[in-house]
């Protein structure tokens, strides 16, 4: 089963509080229309949220 989905369904039935691990996968779970396009890393990486995006590739960039 893909991440997310689970989460998300719980926040709609109960909206009892996630953690935030947990919303941010319902979220992106959302976002990506469910994932039902079988891509799974959405390589946004203007969204704030990509570095957390449960299949995110992201890698962060080295400080200087
Ligand atoms: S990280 Fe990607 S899937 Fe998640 S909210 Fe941002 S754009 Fe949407």
């Amino acid at each position: 089963m893909v991440k997310g989905k689970v989460e998300l369904e719980q926040w709609r039935e109960s909206h009892i509080a996630l953690s935030r691990k947990g919303a941010i996968r319902a979220f992106c779970y959302d976002c990506m229309g469910e994932y039902n396009d079988k891509e799974k890393d959405c390589k946004n990486i203007n969204c704030p949220l990509y570095p957390f995006q449960p299949y995110s590739s992201y890698v962060s960039p080295k400080k200087e």
